[in-house]
């Protein structure tokens, strides 16, 4: 199992159509065409920065754990994602080192891509999330 890179960094917004711009027009990230993963009740704006991404999330629901982010915290810096070339061996190895884990298994995120998030109990105070492409 190897992490090759930061995939992508999630940021909680209120609003995609408000947070967007800075990102897209000031900066110049190229953006996929936004969706919305059901799983998780967020819509996703992803851009491209360079080998890594930026990942906007809008809540679609008030049960979402976006929604419940921003009822507790400003909009901001939600979670970092690294990217594994084998998640379900990234998740066999943290469970032997007794890490938290809130997936135990993978589940779908955006883009279809195979995602576990670790407890930030185990990632220094950071929502860290494993991905593989
Ligand atoms: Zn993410």
């Amino acid at each position: 199992m190897k992490i090759d890179r930061v995939d992508h960094i999630g940021i909680a917004v209120k609003s995609l159509d408000e947070a967007q711009p800075f990102w897209e027009e000031a900066l110049g990230l190229h953006f996929h065409p936004r969706e919305v993963v059901e799983d998780q009740l967020v819509q996703v704006a992803m851009g491209e920065a360079g080998e890594t991404h930026i990942e906007l999330l809008e809540p679609t629901d008030p049960a979402s754990p976006i929604a419940r982010f921003l009822e507790s915290n400003r909009p901001g810096l939600h979670h970092i994602a690294l990217h594994v070339d084998d998640l379900d061996a990234a998740l066999a190895r943290l469970k032997a080192q007794g890490a938290r884990l809130i997936d135990e298994v993978p589940r779908v995120g955006a883009g279809g891509t195979r995602i576990a998030f670790v407890h930030p109990k185990s990632s220094s105070g950071v929502l860290l999330e494993l991905c593989q492409r």
